[in-house]
């Protein structure tokens, strides 16, 4: 699936840590990048739109999807399906895009199975406090679902050490910086600009 030319990267957080608005904001400011949308079953929020936010699916139909094998990796999280489906991945990198996974620990172990070129990126708050106050600022969620996903956000950060790179998000133009240079960084490694630049090389290296 992944090709010479493309990248798949990974960015794993607890609930309300910010990985969706660094993600967004990455992906206005770097050309050529994606974010996979995900299935789920989860009630769509208020300010979310079907089919860019996620694809909000039925449990029925998300397990008919997983039984014709859709997905490259899905997960149960706080009492609901989520999931990358094959397409979701193939179209970004078809196109040429590299391409960014939003996905929980869980996933991101499956993924790595699959992909072992996959890059992972972990981002953390600063503080307990200051995730339950974006949790809560967010404003999209019940007190209960509020609730859950804070008592599940320290089994999710204890996953950090999985990943490749580790982002402290407590400014957010800082941690913005840092995820584009990780993305910025592999997208100038030798390996893939000798084969991007091909031509370009042979011409300035042969007399
Ligand atoms: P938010 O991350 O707080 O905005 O909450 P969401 O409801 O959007 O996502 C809930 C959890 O599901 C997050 O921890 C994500 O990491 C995880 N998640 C979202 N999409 C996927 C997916 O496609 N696959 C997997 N495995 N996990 C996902
Ligand atoms: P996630 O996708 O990880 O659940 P979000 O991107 O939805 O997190 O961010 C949760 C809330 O925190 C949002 O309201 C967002 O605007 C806010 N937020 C994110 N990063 C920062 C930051 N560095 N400083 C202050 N608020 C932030
Ligand atoms: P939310 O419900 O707040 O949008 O997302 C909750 C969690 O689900 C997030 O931590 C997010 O990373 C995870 N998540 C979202 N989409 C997927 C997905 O496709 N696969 C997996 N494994 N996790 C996902």
């Amino acid at each position: 699936m992944k090709t010479n030319q493309t990248e798949m990267f990974i960015v794993s957080a607890p609930s309300g840590a910010g990985k969706t608005s660094l993600v967004r904001r990455a992906i206005g400011e770097l050309k050529d990048l994606t974010v996979a949308v995900s299935h789920t079953t989860r009630a769509q929020r208020p300010a979310e739109v079907d089919g860019e936010d996620y694809h909000f699916v039925s449990r029925e139909t998300f397990e008919e999807m997983i039984d014709s094998d859709h997905f490259l990796e899905y997960a149960e999280v706080f009492g609901n399906y989520y999931g990358t489906s094959m397409g979701a991945v193939n179209d970004a990198l078809t196109a040429g895009q590299d391409v960014i996974l939003e996905i929980d620990w869980q996933g991101a172990a499956q993924v790595r199975q699959k992909f072992s070129e996959v890059i992972s990126i972990f981002i953390l708050p600063p503080s307990r406090a200051t995730l339950i106050e974006r949790l809560r600022g967010r404003g999209q969620d019940s007190d209960d679902v509020i609730e859950r996903r804070t008592a599940e956000a320290v089994l999710e950060m204890q996953q950090y050490h999985h990943a490749d790179y580790l982002i402290i998000n407590d400014d957010f133009d800082e941690a913005l910086m840092e995820l584009k240079s990780v993305v910025t960084s592999h997208r100038v490694l030798k390996s893939r600009q000798a084969h991007l630049h091909a031509g370009l090389i042979t011409s300035l290296t042969h007399e």
